[in-house]
């Protein structure tokens, strides 16, 4: 698998750490995401957590943009409290993230945790999830 990777936006790592460091409070609230979206603006929005599925920050950043408006989304990253750094997507959201925004970049790497060590690179959500199962592609009427 060839993996292309692309310039680093820095605000938008920036945007979601500060984000983390400030709104991030014991368990219900671990993670933060910034994304930016097709005319320049940054969302950012934190996890909900729930023992019964709450979504994460990513999740919760779709609906937070929709309701500014702003419905297509260029570029992700997701930044954990307690200084974690740079967190990648978990599957559910990998899915999610293809399905609505399936040109989308995110950020990876960095991190204190899985990406320990690694340089923070921007990645496809495509290459994030090969092989991968699209949702319209199973919708009736969608062929
Ligand atoms: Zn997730």
């Amino acid at each position: 698998m060839t993996t292309r990777t692309h310039p680093v936006d820095h605000e938008l790592i920036e945007a979601a750490a500060h984000i983390a460091r400030t709104r991030c409070r014991g368990d219900n609230h671990t993670m933060a995401a910034a994304a930016r979206a097709r005319d320049g603006r940054i969302v950012t929005a934190v996890n909900a957590y729930h023992f019964t599925g709450g979504p994460c920050a990513e999740l919760v950043l779709i609906g937070a943009a929709a309701a500014q408006g702003a419905y297509q989304l260029d570029t992700i990253v997701a930044v954990g409290d307690r200084e974690r750094g740079v967190v990648p997507p978990c599957g559910r959201c990998r899915q999610v993230l293809l399905d609505y925004f399936p040109g989308l970049q995110v950020i990876v790497g960095g991190g204190a945790g899985g990406g320990g060590g690694e340089a923070v690179r921007t990645v496809a959500i495509t290459d994030l999830l090969p092989d991968s199962y699209v949702w319209a592609d199973h919708q009736l009427g969608s062929g």
